[in-house]
């Protein structure tokens, strides 16, 4: 077969170094083109792995595959996430140095399946012992709980991610897996509450619904039908073709047994579901002096009733059944959702709420409810997956599977969180390749010319400086309620950041016509493009406030999911919880600490069109992907370099039969004896350099030609 894959993949170039214009965006594009027309869908820049999102299964991913790549170099087969893979796990067993792959790219381009394809590699190339099964099965078994509560169709992806992912694979001195850890990142709770047109809510509402047998329905008081719920059906698109969700919810449940995860706590999720399901159908009218009450004529009988409190409110009766589910008080909960209590200094303040605030409390908890139960989830999964055996020495190989780089045609907070987090990986990146390159040629003593590159610190602090960043005028303006308001935001970010270069209000107004555009927006000039964002909602997504009513209410819930994720410390807490903007940016911070550490790869994956269709390549679609992932810098970057190095030893054992004065015995010391051996290849002057331990060659194409001699030889 290795004959067979090589004679297949002489379409175009298997690495974009060979190019003969490697600035060429063109000939980059023409190349990933005729490429992924035979279905080669994987491509090197250097050690980076491109791919792009073939939109059908290839039989490329077979046992046969993995066998073929296993424990070869990885430039000695055409390229894919498998050689990607194995380079980083041998050099995880035969060095120690924790590794980590990071997937990039937009929605939809194949992120997350080539995250799966890393983990199938590595249970299947890691050895096949009994007590490394389970470990094994936890690590893949971990994947359909968390889409399943974290997944949902989109526009652009059936099954999109709505939330980062980084999973440490856990190894022990041997190279055996023995465990693992997940973090999650900035989960889109929004959806919840509402979907675009086209698009569902997370995948599980679904599957429950279709898959619960009547008995735990009843129990429930579902209907089978999503389109008698307010929060299922917004998108109008209920069913994604192709899948099953009565299926997937079966696969749920027993993933979720998997990790330990058992039949009573399966119910618990399941009810804390199905209360935000009732929640979204509760309706809201005004009421007297615009005060919100719940109308559900069908649902609810209004009995006035006097509470003993501050106000007087209505107390209605929902559907009984809706507070057994939730285990909490009635009165408590229905005051919760239409009354808000503030504390003002040494005053506490109990008002009722309009409708339209009334709406907002609910969707709130409803979000809040979802988010905090999937933070459970995680950690249950992580709880299972935490190493059985006290590992010594842990070595570890993370993957990152985070969304890409955002630009839509309305783009609000959660962009602005997304893209600076694109802003963070890319520091990273160019930080772990300059900053590698430079080490590596230093020890090996080898001279190098150093690399401009855009160092896109700039934009990081524009973002994320104390007291000056984006994120702190947001924070401040989110402190004085009352006053301030998303419009008052933006014009203090004009006061304060327009003398930025990579700043620009549209209030300022038009540079031609000078006349002042009245749209709420301003724009970021990112390193991989300019994005228009609408301040509209930025102060309350920031705040990302559930009132102390419903908080209260939650923690006299007996469910035990909720017990554990609402807690009176939350309430008696003086300290104000750090805005959503914070919280993200000290996750990143911890996200960028765990990776700096580690021997990175990189899987750029890249979407060739927007309908999901296989064989349609659009060339305008792809083209703006490769200038966001930054791959035309990418492959400067690693021209600039050497593209390939390799110790002496490795090298000689492989190749000294190609030349009479190194075969069968090698003469000298393995440096001199590679320095013959390459003088008989007639390796240009410029086409390598002789390190301390290594040989450096520039272009993988001279190195492709000595691998081409050795399978003809
Ligand atoms: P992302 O995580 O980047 O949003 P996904 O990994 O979910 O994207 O991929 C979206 C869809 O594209 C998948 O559901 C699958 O149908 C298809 N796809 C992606 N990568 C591959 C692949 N290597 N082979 C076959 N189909 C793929
Ligand atoms: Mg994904």
């Amino acid at each position: 077969m290795e004959q067979d894959l090589h004679v297949r993949d002489r379409v175009g170039v298997q690495d974009f170094v060979l190019l003969e214009n490697h600035t060429s965006e063109t000939e980059f594009i023409e190349n990933l083109q005729k490429r992924s027309k035979e279905e080669l869908i994987y491509t090197y820049i250097g050690s980076v792995l491109v791919s792009v999102n073939p939109y059908k299964n290839l039989p490329i991913y077979g046992s046969d595959y993995v066998e073929k790549y296993r424990n070869v170099n990885f430039y000695e087969l055409p390229p894919h996430v498998f050689a990607l893979t194995d380079t980083a796990l041998r050099s995880l067993r035969g060095e120690l140095v924790n590794q980590c792959i990071l997937i990039s790219g937009e929605s939809g381009a194949g992120k997350t399946e080539a995250s799966k394809k890393v983990l199938q590699f590595i249970a299947a190339t890691t050895r096949k012992k009994a007590s490394l099964e389970t470990v094994k099965d936890k690590l893949l078994q971990s994947n359909p709980v968390l889409e399943a509560f974290g997944n949902a169709k989109t526009n652009r992806n059936d099954n999109s991610s709505r939330f980062g992912k980084y999973m440490d694979v856990e190894f022990d001195f041997t190279g055996d897996p023995t465990g693992g850890h997940i973090i999650n990142y900035l989960l889109e709770k929004s959806r919840v509450v509402f979907q675009a047109k086209g698009e569902r809510n997370f995948h599980i509402f679904y599957q429950l619904l279709a898959g619960a047998d009547d008995a735990l329905l009843e129990k429930l008081s579902l209907k089978r039908d999503p389109n008698q719920y307010v929060y299922l059906k917004q998108g109008e698109s209920s069913k994604v073709s192709g899948v099953d969700d009565a299926e997937s919810f079966k696969i749920v449940r027993d993933a979720l047994r998997v990790m330990e995860i058992g039949d009573e706590e399966q119910e618990a999720l399941f009810l804390l579901l199905s209360v935000i399901i009732h929640l979204g159908n509760i309706e809201f009218a005004s009421g007297e002096g615009d005060r919100a009450r719940i109308n559900n004529p069908v649902l609810v009988s209004t009995i006035a009733k006097e509470v003993k409190g501050e106000v007087d409110v209505e107390i209605v009766f929902l559907f009984d059944k809706f507070f057994k589910l939730l285990q909490c008080p009635e009165d408590k909960l229905v005051k919760a959702l239409l009354n808000k209590t503030i504390e003002a200094r040494d005053d506490v303040v109990v008002s009722p709420m309009g409708r339209d605030e009334a709406v907002k409390a609910r969707d709130a908890l409803s979000k809040s409810v979802y988010e905090r139960m999937f933070t459970w989830l995680v950690q249950r999964l992580n709880r299972s997956l935490q190493s059985a055996v006290e590992v010594k020495k842990k070595i570890v190989l993370g993957i990152l599977d985070i969304y890409g780089f955002e630009i839509f045609q309305s783009n609000s907070f959660e962009q602005l969180c997304i893209n600076y987090c694109n802003e963070k990986l890319q520091q990273l990146f160019i930080e772990l390749t300059l900053k590698s390159e430079q080490d590596e040629y230093r020890r090996e003593g080898i001279a190098w010319e150093p690399v401009t590159y855009f160092d896109n610190k700039i934009i990081c602090d524009l973002i994320e400086e104390k007291h000056k960043g984006i994120i702190s005028i947001m924070d401040e303006e989110c402190l004085v309620p009352g006053e301030a308001n998303d419009k008052t935001f933006l014009n203090k970010m004009d006061k304060l950041l327009s003398d930025h270069p990579h700043y620009l209000s549209h209030a300022k107004g038009d540079n031609k016509t000078k006349k002042t555009i009245e749209r709420e927006e301003f724009r970021l000039l990112h390193y991989a493009g300019e994005v228009t964002y609408n301040v509209k909602g930025f102060l309350e997504k920031n705040n990302d406030l559930l009132y102390r009513d419903l908080k209260d209410a939650m923690i006299s819930s007996s469910n035990p999911i909720t017990k554990d994720v609402f807690t009176s410390s939350e309430l008696n807490s003086k300290k104000r919880p750090d805005t959503a903007a914070s919280q993200f940016k000290t996750s990143l911070a911890r996200l960028v600490e765990i990776l700096i550490s580690k021997e990175p790869s990189y899987i750029r994956c890249i979407k060739p069109n927007d309908v999901k269709k296989p064989g349609l390549f659009e060339t305008g679609i792809v083209t703006h992907q490769v200038k966001y992932l930054g791959l035309m810098e990418n492959l400067r970057v690693r021209r600039a370099g050497f593209a390939y190095r390799r110790p002496y030893e490795g090298f000689l054992n492989r190749y000294k039969s190609l030349c009479p004065e190194t075969w069968p015995h090698p003469k000298g010391d393995p440096k001199s004896a590679v320095q013959t051996l390459v003088n008989h290849l007639k390796y240009g002057e410029n086409d390598y350099c002789m390190g301390l331990t290594k040989i450096f060659i520039r272009l993988p194409k001279t190195l492709f030609e000595t691998e081409d001699a050795f399978q003809k030889r």
